[in-house]
């Protein structure tokens, strides 16, 4: 990797998660088909050692919440051989796919998948490489028309542009803190692998989303003699609605109808539709976990509870395990429940990305909510004085609408993250148009 003065890369990426992963391979198939002059000179860092997408809820037999059809590649090239089904061509499974008649692999698979595809564009990534912080180079008339990134190890890359990824970060309850006994959902199977207290007799699992559903499912047929508890607010678990109607809002239309609404629509539109994403469960698997409650009345031995309306006030380890206390609401009556290990499916954060460009964060310009101003193209709205392009992916749901964090339009939006580096670098006469 390259030291401050020796190269200046045109586009650097924090973070190489699949939304910088089918960015990467834009790139890839730009360059392949551009002029040398035209072609763009790119680096991602990845602080993990190798490629990973939620290793820690690899949960066998979970499956994606998108068709195949969205991979990192289709909606923008159909033509592309990154796409998921050439994947299922090279590794020979393709008319078994066929045959297995569904949209929805399982996560374990598309793993595999965004792994076969990072290794092919394995030149364009550096990994163990965490960034830390983003200094502005002062240019000509003091511009910052170059940005150097500064990873953990002390090395720092220049770059015209950056894209900031960073993805989700894990959100507990309010107050509560990870610990030996108590965790959060995202690194979920990669703590369960490396506990080695006693077999826990009761497991507690806060939260009623996809997470939460799926975690109580897999504790609940793992741990034949353990009492699963699962603690939520609502009632019970409302489903995911994926109904082709609604699944417009993912729409490549929808974020630039979105983009342009004024902030009272962005704001009804997000709440309509929040159900296709937030603190909800796909349908079969709120089918299978009600079916096992059921049987379980039948034969008259009920290890998985569903405690609903229950509000968690505090998780807390305590000797030998984890203590939740939560309040009925409906009486207010509050309770403990002791347990061995208590996982909160609480939800994500976006990266702080304005929290990496620290000093360069003063030049992003803000809405009258203090959140950052990004263009249509994904670029941050900045003073004149930053000519350096900071681009996101995700951590612009305010801006761009439900699609920001997820895997719908991360083929489309690389495909325009793309269109705007080279709009900005080539006249536009002689930009290659992006397919
Ligand atoms: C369990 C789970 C299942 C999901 N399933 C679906 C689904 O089926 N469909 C869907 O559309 N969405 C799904 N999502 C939403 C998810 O956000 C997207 O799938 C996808 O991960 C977004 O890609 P990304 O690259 O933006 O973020 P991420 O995948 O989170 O990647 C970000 C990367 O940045 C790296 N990073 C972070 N900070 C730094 C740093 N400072 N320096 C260097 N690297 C850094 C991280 O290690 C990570 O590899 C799921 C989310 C979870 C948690």
């Amino acid at each position: 990797m390259s030291q401050p003065g020796d190269r200046t890369y045109d586009l650097v990426g924090v973070g190489f998660g699949p939304a910088n992963l089918a960015l990467a391979i834009a790139i890839e198939e730009h360059n392949a088909q551009a002029a040398p002059e035209a072609r763009i000179d790119a680096l991602f860092v990845e602080r993990q050692p190798r490629f990973g997408w939620h290793r820690g809820m690899l949960i066998d037999g979970a499956t994606m919440q998108v068709s195949f059809l969205k991979d990192l590649v289709t909606m923008r090239n159909p033509t592309s051989d990154f796409s998921f089904l050439s994947y299922l061509q090279d590794r020979d499974r393709l008319v078994d796919f066929i045959n297995h008649k569904t949209f929805f692999p399982t996560r374990t698979e598309f793993h595999d998948y965004f792994s076969w595809a990072a290794d092919r564009v394995s030149h364009l990534v550096a990994y163990d490489g965490e960034a830390v912080a983003v200094q502005p180079v002062a240019g000509d008339g003091g511009r910052v028309a170059e940005v150097e990134l500064v990873l953990r190890d002390g090395r720092a890359l220049r770059a015209r542009n950056l894209v900031i990824t960073g993805g989700l970060q894990p959100c507990m309850p309010e107050g509560v803190r990870q610990s030996e006994r108590v965790w959060h959902n995202q690194g979920f199977l990669t703590r369960l692998a490396e506990y080695t207290g006693p077999a826990p007799k009761r497991w507690t699992v806060v939260g009623a989303g996809q997470s939460a559903a799926e975690v109580t499912e897999y504790l609940h047929r793992t741990y034949p003699d353990a009492e699963i508890c699962s603690v939520f607010t609502r009632y019970g678990y409302s489903p995911a609605d994926d109904s082709p109607f609604a699944n417009r809002i993912f729409d490549p239309e929808a974020v630039d109808l979105f983009h342009g609404a004024p902030e009272t629509v962005k704001r009804r539109l997000f709440d309509y539709h929040r159900g296709t994403n937030y603190s909800v469960v796909d349908m079969d698997l709120i089918e299978e976990l009600y079916r096992r409650v059921y049987q379980e009345k039948v034969a008259g031995v009920e290890r998985l509870k569903m405690l609903n309306a229950r509000e968690v006030l505090d998780v807390r380890e305590v000797p030998g395990g984890a203590r939740t206390t939560y309040e009925f609401l409906p009486t207010g009556e509050r309770v403990v429940l002791d347990s061995d290990i208590v996982v909160c499916a609480t939800g994500y954060r976006p990266f702080d990305a304005l929290g990496l460009l620290g000093p360069a964060a003063e030049l992003c310009l803000r809405d009258e909510m203090g959140r950052v101003q990004v263009k249509r193209d994904y670029r941050v709205a900045t003073d004149p004085a930053l000519t350096a392009g900071i681009y996101l992916q995700g951590g612009t749901e305010h801006t761009h609408g439900i699609t920001s964090s997820l895997l719908s339009n991360a083929a489309v939006r690389a495909g325009e993250i793309l269109g705007s580096l080279l709009a900005g670098r080539v006249p536009a006469t002689e930009a290659l148009p992006v397919h």
